[in-house]
């Protein structure tokens, strides 16, 4: 790794909470984190870079819905059926941990 090189945000892979791999999130909060961790180093703080978690949120005509975590759902997951309510058919939801 050269020590005076630094790359943030989307161009940058950083440790996923999830997966416990590196890899490119490409959203703003995570290039934010880049940046701060990136501009202290360049600083001279010696800052380590902790990780992220991939996230959404999404306002669709008010209603605000945000989600965390791997898209895939988990095998064995719980899961909630609120959505099926609705006259819209949307995946339900699958949460671990
Ligand atoms: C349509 C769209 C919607 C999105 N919606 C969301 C959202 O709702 N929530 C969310 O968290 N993230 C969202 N994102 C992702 C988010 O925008 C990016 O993750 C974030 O902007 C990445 O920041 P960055 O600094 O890495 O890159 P950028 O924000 O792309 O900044 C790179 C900058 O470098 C400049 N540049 C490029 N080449 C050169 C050059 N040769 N010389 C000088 N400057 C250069 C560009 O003009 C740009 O200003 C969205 C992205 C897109 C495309």
């Amino acid at each position: 790794m050269s020590p005076d090189i630094y790359a943030a945000g989307d161009v940058a892979a950083g440790f996923d909470f999830m997966t416990g791999k590196h890899d490119v999130h490409a959203i703003q909060p995570t290039a934010s984190e880049h940046g701060r961790c990136a501009a202290r180093n360049m600083a001279g703080d010696t800052t380590a870079y902790r990780g992220s978690l991939v996230m959404n949120t999404l306002n669709t005509l008010g209603l605000i819905s945000t989600s965390y975590g791997l898209w895939d759902g988990a095998e064995g997951g719980d899961e909630s059926d609120l959505g099926r309510q609705s006259p819209l058919e949307v995946p339900a939801p699958q949460l671990q941990g």
